[in-house]
Parts: C-alpha cells; structure tokens; sequence
C-alpha cells in the first residue's frame, strides 16, 4: 500500500489539527477514509440553467451575481437579494435569518438551488425562497464549486459543504495518482469494473455529467466498483479464514466416548436422530486433524445444548478444556446451572465467567484450572488466559460477530470451534455472518411436543386471558410476563415490567410473583431464576433478558405485553421459553392500541405458525435483511459503502470471486499487494496472515 494512503487527513493542505478532528468525527482520519467517504448527492453545475429560461413550478439551480441587498423588518426580518446572471434577473427571500445579511456582499458570486416562483409584488418577475445557497469566491475556488458537477458531502457541525468540498478536492488532486488497485485486472475485466483511480475520481469530482443519474442513485459505475472491492475484500478475509483454517494442524480427538455415554445415560430422555446425527457429524469434525469451524442451525427448543455439550464432554475427556460462550449473563448463568448439574455426577470442574464476576476474584486462576468454562463475551477479555482450548461453542451466534469468534478461536492453538444458532440466515446474506462456516442442521424437535398454542389480543380483552393465567397457575404450571422496558416511561406510556410486577401481584395474591430485569445484579438475577426453577416463584415478570435460551420445563405461559413492539425473531424467541414440557403451553400476545399494520402481520404470522424457519423468512420480508441481522455484527463494520441490503447481487458476484480465488491460491502467493492491502483492511479485527 502507498504510503500515502493510511496518513493522517490533518497534513494535507488546509486541514490541521481542529479540522482533523472534526473530520473525525465523520470517520475521515486517512486518507483512505477520505477516499472512501463518498458524497450523497451530486449537482450538475457545468450549466446553469439561464435565468431568462426559468419556468415557475420547477426546481432549479442557478448562479449570479448580487446585484442588490435589502434588510426588511423588525420583529419579522426578510432578507431581499436580487442576483443577475448577464441577461436576467431573479429575486431571492429569506426569512429570519438576519445574519445571511453579514453572509452577502454585493458583486459577489451565488449559486442558489429552489423552486421558482412568480413574484406578484415587484420586478423582477421570477424569485425563489429560502433557497439552497453557495457564495462563489471569485478566484479559482469558483472551479471547485461551480462550472462542473459538483458533489455534496454528509456533513458535521464546524465544517461548511465548501470547507469539506474544497479538502476533498485537494485530496483527490494530489493524492489519488498513488493509489494502486488492490483488485487484479482479470478480475477487474470480468466483472465490467473500472480502475480504482479513475472510480476515485468520478466519484468524487466527476469528469462530466454523463453518469449524474445513476451517481445520485448510488449505483453507478463507479460505486459499484467500490461495493464490489469492499464485498471482495470482506470475502476474501472470510475464505481465507476458512482455508487457513482447514489447512491448519489442529487437535485430533480421540475421546473413548465415556464421558458422552455417561451424559447420555442420565439423560431423562433419548435423544431425537437429528441430535445423534449432528453429534455424529461433529465427532468426525473434531477427530480430524483440520479445526472444526462448524455452526449448528435449529430452532428454538431443538436441543442444541445437548449436542453441544456431548462435543465438550468428548474434548475434555482428550484432555483439552471446552468453552461455552452466550450473549447475555442470563444465558450463560442458565447454561451453567444447566450444566453443573447434567454433568454433577462425572467429576468436572466447570467455571462460570460473566462480566458480573466478581474483579477480586481472579478469573485468570479458576479459568485455568477448569476443564469447562462458560460465559459471556467476558471470555474474550484478554486477561482471560486458557490451559488447553481445545473446543469453543459459541451460542446464539447471531448476537455476535465474525470477529469476536475470531477473537475467542485465537485463545487456543487452532482449537475446534461449534457455533449455535435458532436465527436461520438466507443464503444471501449467510456470508456475512457464516460464510467460514460448515453447517449442519437439527431439523427436528424432541417428541411429544405439543405446539404451543398462540392467541394475540387487544389490551382491552385482557380480563379473558387472566382466566387462562389462573387456571393454569392452579394447575402447578408457571408463567412468564414479559414487558418491553423496566421503569415507567411517561413518554412511551408503555407498561413496564416494575409496575407490571406489583399489578400481577395485586391480581394474583394466591401465587408468588417475581421480578427479573437486565439492570439487577447478576447474582440477583441468578437467584430470581433459581427461585422460578424451583417453583418457588409462580408468575415471573420480566424484560426481554429472559429471551434467549432460558429453560423452565414447568412453565407454560406465555403473556407478552406490548407485543406490538416486539419483533418477529424476539416474539418467536421468547415463545420458544415454553413448550418444553410435556403439557400443553400458551402464548398469550397483548397488544395495546392502535395497533399498525406490521405489528398485525408479525401477530398473525405468530398465530398461524410455530416454525422458526418460516418466521424467520417473513421477519426478513417485512422488516429487509438489514434490521434482520442487527447491527451487532462487528464484521460488518469494514463495509463503509457495501450494503447486504441493496446490494446482494454485487454481494454475491463478490464472494464468489473471494472464493474461487483463495481455492486456487489460499495464501495469495500471486497477489503480493492485495494480501498487502486485505491485511490492513481486516487489521485490528483479526490477523488473517500468521507471520513467521
Ligand atoms: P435450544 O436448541 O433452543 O438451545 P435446548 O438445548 O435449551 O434448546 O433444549 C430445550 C429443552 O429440551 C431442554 O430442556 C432440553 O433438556 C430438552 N431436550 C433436549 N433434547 C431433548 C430430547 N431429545 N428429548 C426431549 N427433551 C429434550
Ligand atoms: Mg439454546
């Protein structure tokens, strides 16, 4: 890479230590930022419409000369300003906006985008109000902003469209001769893609107007080219990652499988075929000598954990430690307690690490005495330090990045690596998030489950369902009260989950309501939850932090206040809470008035179907790819212009090009600069190259 390209935006011409801050904060501090900070709109200023041609009722853009300022009124100030471009003249107005009088000067230079109207009340007889507007200096400046098609920029406060424009220019003019295209010309020409200079260029002070349509949309050319190479790059890391990986020396397990057999046999259950076959595809995985990098799909309630802790029990018993990572405290809190106590009899250290781990007590120590290790993302702190990795699960993979699995895989020497999740991806998008990955798939749930029974009504109807809540409570069954926030919000008026608490308490005497949130300390939350486990608690009200992966056979009602807020995925989640026994569980929707049109189709989907792969399609179809995944994917955060959305066919061009070609050349031997430039595009994330 030149070096050029990662130097800092504050030496180049006119920008400084305060400037450079400021461009800062719009995520400019290279000059590759600076490249790759593309304008949202463009204006074709190489011809100003002649004001003599102006319509009224059209919007234009027109420049002149001021000729004429006038400051009207008091308490209402109007600016008046008559600007002249050589055959005619056009009146412009603004209102109270007394300080554009110190921003014009007479003679000067203006460039004001509007609609035209006709001014009825004095000459002349066109005017504009409240215009868009750029004063052109009159020396060279006036060629960047004016007399070419000129491009505007996302702004912040203390930087001025010009300012921003005119560093831009300055960049692109100097700078852009050193930039060398990390993307090979065969690959170039293959995929109808211009050259990374001459796309640099265009995007940002285009030669001619010839392109401006499709530059305002967003998909010229030109953007193309950058989405593709931003794909590409992202592809390839991810290939690369994969092929690595499988070429990679890693642990060849050989458990005896007493450990399993002894899990098993304890089991109140036997376990469906899918769950053996997926145990059976993971064995094969593991005793090979390439690291495992594989994710098992299944839907809410499938059983996941089971499999996946026959796959530690099979590591541990080779002598390596096994690591469980969940999204949330809950969660992790959950699987350990689950665990421990499906595991008591085998005589296994197990270790819970959560951010809400006491500091004083030396995590580090207990980490690396135990043989099974579960947590949250505190897992991945770096004073979190391992004997053996030998196999890291990661549940719920959704909820966390590429990188952050990355992050955990290098903890260990080239350690087997399972991920979980109930979020089925289209196979659009899976390279994003799972593109590394083998899959396999628990397409079954265990016997005897009776769907859960799924009702959504408006609030007002409410006095009906709490019939359902008593006689199923007098029956010895539990339930859960999920609300969308904690503390009364006056502004969202919605109910929450404290007062929600005191009301079911009052509506309720004879059962034993309790009260989990995200903002009570781990240890707290850790014993609402063994109290409800216990059934020492009959009604347990709570936010969302019981949505994912808690389980309570005994339980089985569902009330979900303001369903209408909650997303498809979410709903489909925290229904996924019962239905676990063998009884037959509800899930009871309440939603308060008005109720939109989506949160309609979400609460009938909810109703008609149980199948977590047919909700997830229409979660996609209703709210688009992006909302679908959530921002949480750190390894998205490379892609600066590339959007999964909009652009999923230059997404798949892309991937296809990353992959062939790290199948044909895994450690880009051919392609010294573009392994160069892929280094530092996943620099600070993840090292794809081991060096020495
Ligand atoms: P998920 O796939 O959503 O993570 P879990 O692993 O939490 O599901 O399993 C849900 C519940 O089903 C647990 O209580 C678990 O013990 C139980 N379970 C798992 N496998 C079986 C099976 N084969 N038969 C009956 N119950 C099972
Ligand atoms: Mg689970």
């Amino acid at each position: 890479m030149p070096d050029s390209a990662g130097l800092s935006v504050q030496f180049v011409k006119g920008v400084g230590p305060h400037k450079a801050r400021l461009l800062a904060g719009l995520g400019i501090n290279t000059i590759t930022d600076a490249f790759h900070y593309l304008p949202f709109r463009y204006e074709d200023r190489s011809t100003f419409r002649p004001i003599t041609n102006l319509q009224p009722g059209s919007r234009e853009t027109v420049s002149g000369t001021i000729v004429s300022l006038k400051a009207k009124g008091h308490r209402l100030s109007i600016l008046e300003v008559v600007i002249f471009d050589k055959a005619g003249y056009l009146k412009i107005t603004w209102f109270n906006q007394p300080y554009l009088k110190r921003t014009f000067k007479m003679g000067q230079s203006l460039v004001v985008s509007g609609m035209v109207k006709q001014n009825t009340r004095d000459m002349p007889p066109l005017m504009m109000e409240s215009p868009e507007y750029e004063t052109l200096p009159d020396d060279a400046d006036a060629l960047i902003h004016s007399g070419r098609v000129v491009p505007f920029y996302g702004l912040t406060e203390g930087i001025s469209q010009k300012q921003l424009r005119k560093i831009m220019f300055s960049i692109i003019a100097e700078y852009t001769a050193d930039l060398r295209d990390p993307l090979p010309p065969d690959l170039l020409a293959r995929n109808d893609l211009p050259a990374l200079q001459e796309s640099i260029r265009e995007l940002h002070f285009p030669g001619n107007a010839d392109h401006l349509a499709d530059l305002n949309t967003g998909m010229s050319r030109y953007h193309r080219r950058i989405i593709f190479e931003e794909f590409f790059l992202f592809g390839l890391g991810l290939a690369v990652l994969r092929e690595t990986a499988r070429q990679e020396k890693g642990i060849s397990f050989r458990p005896k499988g007493n450990l399993g057999r002894a899990l098993l046999e304890q089991l109140p259950f036997e376990l469906t075929s899918a769950q053996k076959r997926v145990i059976g595809e993971i064995r094969k995985d593991m005793q090979e000598s390439c690291p495992m990098n594989r994710l098992i799909q299944g839907d809410v309630g499938c059983g996941k954990t089971i499999v996946a802790l026959s796959a530690m029990l099979d590591a541990v018993e080779s002598g390596c430690q096994a690591v469980l990572m969940a999204p949330t405290e809950i969660l992790a809190e959950q699987h350990f307690i689950n665990i421990r106590s499906m595991i008591g009899q085998l005589g296994l250290n197990v270790h819970l690490v959560t951010g809400g781990t006491k500091k004083n007590s030396a995590p580090s120590a207990d980490v690396f005495s135990s043989d099974i290790i579960i947590g949250t993302h505190a897992l991945i702190q770096e004073k979190v330090k391992f004997r053996k990795l030998g196999l890291a699960v990661i549940d719920e993979q959704h909820k966390f990045g590429v990188m952050q699995r990355a992050v955990l895989r290098k903890k260990g020497v080239n350690p087997d690596v399972l991920v979980m999740t109930a979020t089925p991806i289209p196979r659009s998008l899976a390279l994003t998030v799972y593109g590394d990955l083998d899959c396999s798939v628990i397409d079954e749930l265990p016997p005897n489950r009776k769907p859960v029974l799924t009702t959504w009504i408006e609030s007002t109807k409410k006095d009906d369902i709490y019939a359902v809540l008593r006689r199923e409570l007098g029956m010895g069954r539990q339930a859960y009260v999920v609300y969308p926030a904690i503390e009364e919000s006056e502004r969202l008026k919605l109910k929450t989950a404290v007062q929600g608490k005191e009301a079911f308490a009052q509506k309720f005497p004879e059962f034993r309501v309790g009260l989990m949130h995200g903002r009570m300390h781990a240890e707290e939350r850790a014993k609402v939850m063994s109290l409800f486990k216990k059934k020492e608690i009959d009604i347990l009200v709570s936010t969302t932090v019981i949505e994912v992966g808690v389980d309570v056979a005994n339980a089985s009602v569902m009330l979900i206040v303001h369903a209408e807020r909650f997303g498809l995925s979410q709903l489909h989640q925290l229904r996924g809470r019962v239905g676990r026994g063998v009884d037959r569980s509800y899930c009871i929707l309440i939603a308060y008035h008005p109720v939109g049109e989506d949160a309609r189709r979400r609460l009938d989907i909810m109703v008609r179907t149980n199948d977590g792969f047919r909700i997830a399609e229409e979660d996609l179809a209703i709210r688009g790819p992006g909302e679908f995944l959530g921002t949480r994917q750190a390894g998205l955060s490379g892609l600066r212009n590339a959007d999964i959305v909009r652009h999923a066919a230059i997404l798949e061009a892309a991937k296809n090009e990353a992959f062939s070609l790290v199948e044909k050349d895994a450690e880009l031997k051919e392609l010294p600069f573009l392994k160069e430039h892929l280094d530092v595009f996943w620099k600070g994330r993840v090292d794809l190259f081991k060096t020495g």
